[in-house]
């Protein structure tokens, strides 16, 4: 079998479960694997350590199926999405909510496969050549353990460029509305599976959805980064005074509107605005507007380790313009989805940028991605979503 030679004390971050080998790891090849096919992951006296799958054109050059000695194959896969679905059944039971991740990568021994469920039909995405190497296992196995038969492909993400793969998106199986409607929260939106962002809904931020509309009712509320409006639904459906989405796509707050219409909402009062948030804030500050409650979820600054620095640039200015246009006992509920970027840098970057704003603050809760999307408890960047709810003095 060809096989990857670590490095000696190389091995460690795998003898520790963490599901990588970067490129400067490995002593050498043996073999001449294709792109995605399983290797023997070997330490430096040529111990067996773990089976993964081969990424010569990526820094990240293995990811590890097992730490055993198994075949990959489809009975595997069914085993692994078996295994993730019980871990969300045990929680699921608790709420009607017809999406959720059925399947959320590394954290579910899965590296590079997402899964996501709406109302019975699965959006996937393959982002690592691993997962795309055994695509058809991969897809039966997810049919058999789900019964679900409708599936669409979303895997139209330049991360798999670095993984040697180019962008695909379409229809693998069965048939899918344009768009559909799932319920969150007993709240309804509209998902667009094919020209939504991602697989089409952020269902990682359902939790704190929750929890930062208990802060909005009979409050003015700047949701910036809208994107669809899920937290401006929740902060209207809680009674917010006012309601401002911003976001730069038009086609995303189009469909906000029709969320607040389909929440019998009052989509007319509301503000819709299609403007680069960077510079909508530098606006509201000129006018001298206030807020209080704003909601800060912007996309991922930082995709790779090299990016952080660019990205805490980006992170603090937004964080400060919001600081600056809250009112004296006002909440800044802000987010980061960069897994790159850990949570005490985080909250680092907000510190200096109420301070840069001039303005006292302090953190009242710490939020992080819902429970459908597991944290690997050996794979620390699975904490890739950090929010914290800050209150102005
Ligand atoms: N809070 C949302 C998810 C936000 S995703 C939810 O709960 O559903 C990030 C959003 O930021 C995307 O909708 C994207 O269109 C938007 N965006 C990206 N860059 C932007 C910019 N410079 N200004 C305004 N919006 C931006």
């Amino acid at each position: 079998m060809n096989s990857i030679i670590l490095k000696p004390q190389k091995d460690k971050a795998i003898r520790h479960r963490h599901p990588w080998v970067f490129s400067g790891a490995i002593e050498k090849v043996i073999g001449f694997p294709g792109n995605g096919e399983t290797i023997q992951i070997l330490d430096s006296r040529n111990q067996f350590l773990a089976l993964g799958s081969y990424s010569p054109n990526s820094q990240i050059r293995s990811r590890v199926w097992t730490f055993r000695k198994e075949a990959i194959d489809q009975q595997f896969f069914r085993q692994r999405i078996q295994n993730s679905i019980d871990r969300r059944n045990k929680f699921r039971q608790e709420c009607d909510d017809s999406a959720w991740r059925i399947v959320h990568g590394e954290s579910d021994l899965m590296p590079g496969l997402i899964v996501d469920q709406y109302n019975g039909i699965m959006v996937v995405q393959f982002l690592s050549s691993g997962v795309e190497y055994y695509r058809k296992d991969i897809l039966a196995a997810l049919k058999e353990t789900t019964g679900i038969n409708c599936i669409y492909e979303r895997s139209d993400v330049d991360v798999r460029r670095l993984e040697g793969l180019s962008e695909r998106s379409g229809l693998i199986s069965g048939d899918t509305p344009k768009e559909l409607i799932i319920t969150e929260d007993n709240k309804k939106f509209l998902v667009q599976i094919a020209t939504g962002q991602k697989t089409g809904f952020y269902l990682d931020q359902r939790v704190n959805r929750k929890i930062v509309a208990g802060y909005c009712a009979q409050k003015e509320v700047l949701n910036v980064f809208s994107y669809t409006g899920a937290f401006s639904v929740y902060a209207a459906a809680n009674n917010a005074a006012h309601v401002v989405s911003v976001d730069s796509s038009s086609p995303a707050l189009e469909v906000a509107r029709r969320n607040f219409i389909l929440n019998d909402l009052d989509v007319n009062s509301a503000e819709w605005i299609v403007e680069d948030a960077f510079q909508y804030l530098r606006k509201l500050r000129t006018q001298g507007r206030q807020f209080d409650v704003i909601i800060l979820d912007p996309p991922k600054f930082a995709v790779t380790a090299k990016q952080v620095e660019k990205a805490a640039r980006g992170y603090k200015d937004i964080n400060m313009l919001a600081f600056q246009l809250l009112r004296p006992g006002g909440i800044l509920a802000t987010f980061s989805c960069s897994g790159g970027l850990s949570e005490a840098l985080f909250q680092k970057i907000v510190a200096d940028a109420a301070l840069d704003g001039g303005v006292d603050a302090v953190i009242l809760e710490r939020l992080q991605q819902g429970l459908d999307h597991p944290i690997g408890l050996n794979f620390p960047e699975g904490a890739y979503l950090k929010g914290l709810i800050c209150m102005r003095d």
